[in-house]
């Protein structure tokens, strides 16, 4: 609950609980004023004023001196300040009350009544500044003490009533004084007690703002203080008419880094970046780090598109050179997903969102790159998220099923092996591409149940077509780098073979360039485990992964298979002709058999042939096909003479355990 009408309401009740007294109290010390005065003046208009001034000054100090309105500053000053103000509430009483005794008619009178103002003030002040009842009762009893005096000596039987009155009044102050002496005291002890108490809890809370508010690695602001800070600066963007721009920033390697170097190594490198980033700033901007590797900085008045991705490109350079830790170097990437206020959005939230999409599409168009937030990306979402909901329910039923697409030779265009591709026929979608299927499913972690599923189908279909005497070829299953990194994949896919009693010769796992690259250790070793196990191994989009040569050296792999977008500038493109022909060199050398995937022309075939490739995928052979159409093209197949003696060996020894 909010504490201030609270405090209010409070303050209300305590001034109105004080109020008569303060005012019965100020009222008092205004009559025996004007009495006194009476008694030395014939200007009578004198009286009405200082009844009114005297009145209030007496209400004031009344109120204050029951008032609470001490400050926490003022508060550990108090104490010392307390006996001073009493003596001075003390002094200016006694000045009063002389200049009451002593002036006589002759003074002039309009002196007395500033003398008493002028005392009358001085209290107030002292009495405020204290806030201490003691003070003012001090005050109010040695004002009134000589006032009733001068009555008595001097004011006639008139005024006798009034100097009853004041008598009363100070026997009053002298008794509340005494009785309320210890228990104020201790009150205001308590009260500066509290206000203590306050003041370092409003510490505390603020090193522990400051400290759930910043990340504890870096020392940059966290994600709770963007969530603190990030709507205050939208506002102040929408006052002065600005526009702002967020850039999403996540590094593209960092897991590699962790995985290579160590997670000491990591922090590192997250400091380094960090300091980078500071760099790239300007004094009003803002760094955050998100957590893991994410960082957002939130730019502040770039009016145009381009002065962001200047901004954008900075970040780039900034963190393009190599980052010397620990006598090692280290190379750090950065994809960054922008979104602009007022453009993509006006709330916190929906920028943060189309920051965050643009990353992903950063991510997804080949990293180390900047991306702008478009609606489009929106609904790409929304897809994504539809898939991975009904793929759920697709997994282990008959949505998902294999379409087989041969691989020939291209001297004598026979079919030497299969390439089984995943379909998924969706009840109201109809036919899903697995390019739109397979990374949702490798973020939902349904990957692993639906590369099983692959394998289970294809060894089923081995078992059936062996069952119904179909010539049998191996067949490549693609595997996803997160299922490869799996632990107990090789057993997995062993128990699946076993199963359904298939030689694992028949099979062969094609895993993605780029994830060789980027899983390094894990796929090796499965990678080793599987080709032990007599399952061979491809290199799957060959050319597209930065792939060292030196895997290839240490890694028992069976095949490489080059990207189709190599093969489809062939006939356009010299550098693709040199580079084929130095990726057929390199199959020769390490002992690889090389397919060209995406064969579409003669003419591409032809110039394959020419650069001594041996086998070839695409539509200008067979397309992807259905179980009964596969099976068909095999029993055609092995109806077929066999063209020279060198390929029959070489169809012997892929078609392996099958033939013989
Ligand atoms: P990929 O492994 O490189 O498969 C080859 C893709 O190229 C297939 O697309 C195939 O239909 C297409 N293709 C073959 N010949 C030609 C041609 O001449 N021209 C053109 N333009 N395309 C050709 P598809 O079936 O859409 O599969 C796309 C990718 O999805 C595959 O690329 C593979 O990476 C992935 N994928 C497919 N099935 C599976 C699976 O069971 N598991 C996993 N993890 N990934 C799969
Ligand atoms: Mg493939
Ligand atoms: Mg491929």
């Amino acid at each position: 609950m909010d504490e201030a009408p609270q405090l209010l309401a409070e303050r209300i009740r305590h001034v109105a609980r004080s109020m008569p007294t303060a005012v019965g109290g100020g009222l008092i010390v205004g009559a025996l004023t004007v009495s006194t005065l009476w008694s030395l003046t014939p200007h009578r208009w004198l009286y009405a004023w200082s009844v009114i001034l005297v009145a209030c000054a007496g209400a004031r100090l009344r109120l204050y001196a029951t008032g609470r309105n001490v400050s926490a500053e003022t508060a550990d000053a108090l104490p010392r300040w307390l006996w001073r103000m009493r003596l001075m509430s003390l002094f200016s009483g006694m000045t009063w009350g002389t200049v009451a005794l002593f002036s006589t008619p002759q003074n002039d009178a309009r002196l007395a009544f500033l003398a008493y103002v002028i005392a009358g003030i001085s209290a107030a002040a002292a009495t405020a500044l204290a806030a201490d009842r003691q003070a003012a009762r001090l005050f109010q009893w040695t004002a009134i003490a000589p006032l009733m005096l001068r009555l008595a000596l001097v004011g006639g039987p008139y005024h006798l009533p009034m100097a009853l009155m004041g008598l009363m009044y100070a026997a009053y102050l002298t008794v509340a004084a005494g009785r309320s002496h210890r228990q104020f005291d201790e009150t205001t002890a308590l009260r500066i007690e509290a206000m203590r108490q306050e003041r370092e809890l409003r510490g505390n809370e603020r090193r522990y703002r400051d400290l759930a508010h910043s990340d504890p690695l870096t020392a940059l602001p966290n994600r709770l203080a963007l969530h603190a800070r990030l709507p205050a600066m939208l506002s102040l963007a929408a006052r002065s008419r600005r526009s702002l721009a967020l850039l999403y920033i996540d590094l593209d390697n960092f897991k590699d880094i962790n995985d290579t170097h160590g997670h000491r190594f990591g922090d590192q490198v997250l400091i380094e970046t960090s300091e980078r980033l500071r760099r790239c700033i300007a004094a009003d901007d803002l760094v955050v780090r998100m957590g893991g590797d994410e960082f957002l900085v939130v730019r502040v008045a770039s009016r145009t598109r381009d002065e962001v991705e200047a901004v954008a490109r900075r970040i780039g350079a900034e963190l393009a050179p190599p980052m010397l830790l620990d006598g090692q170097n280290s190379l750090v990437h950065a994809s960054i997903g922008i979104a602009l206020y007022p453009d993509d959005g006006t709330d916190a939230e929906l920028l943060m969102r189309g920051a965050d999409l643009a990353l992903y599409e950063a991510k997804a168009r080949g990293r180390n790159g900047y991306q702008f937030f478009r609606a489009e990306m929106s609904r790409r979402v929304e897809g994504r998220v539809f898939i991975a909901q009904a793929l759920r329910d697709a997994i282990d039923s008959s949505q998902i099923f294999m379409e087989y697409q041969p691989l020939v030779d291209l001297a004598s265009g026979r079919v030497i092996s299969l390439e089984a591709l995943m379909r998924w026929h969706h009840p109201e979608r109809g036919l899903i591409a697995p390019d739109e299927f397979i990374p949702v499913a490798e973020q939902s972690g349904y990957i692993d149940a639906l590369g099983e599923q692959a394998i289970r189908l294809v060894c089923r279909q081995l078992q059936l077509w062996r069952g119904d005497f179909v010539p049998l070829v191996p067949i490549a299953i693609n595997v996803s780098p997160r299922q490869l990194e799996r632990r107990g994949f090789v057993e997995r896919l062993t128990r699946i073979a076993a199963d359904y009693d298939i030689d694992p010769a028949l099979l062969c796992v094609e895993i993605t360039e780029s994830a060789l690259m980027a899983h390094g250790d894990a796929s090796k070793e499965a990678v080793i485990a599987l080709r032990r196990l007599g399952v061979k191994v491809a290199i799957d989009d060959f050319g597209t992964g930065y792939c060292h040569l030196a895997y290839l050296k240490r890694l028992p792999i069976d095949c490489l298979k080059i990207d189709r977008s190599f093969v489809r500038d062939l006939e356009s493109d010299a550098r693709d002709n040199t580079l084929l022909g130095a990726i057929m060199a390199i199959g020769r050398s390490f002992s690889i058999s090389v397919v060209a995937e995406g064969v579409e022309t003669a003419r591409q075939v032809e110039l394959l042939r020419a650069l001594g490739c041996e086998c070839g995928q695409g539509y200008h052979f067979h397309r992807p096909a259905g179980e009964s159409r596969t099976r068909e093209l095999l029993e055609r197949e092995a109806g077929r003479p066999l063209a020279t003696e060198t390929f029959r060996l070489r169809a012997l020894k892929w078609r392996g355990a099958a033939l013989s």
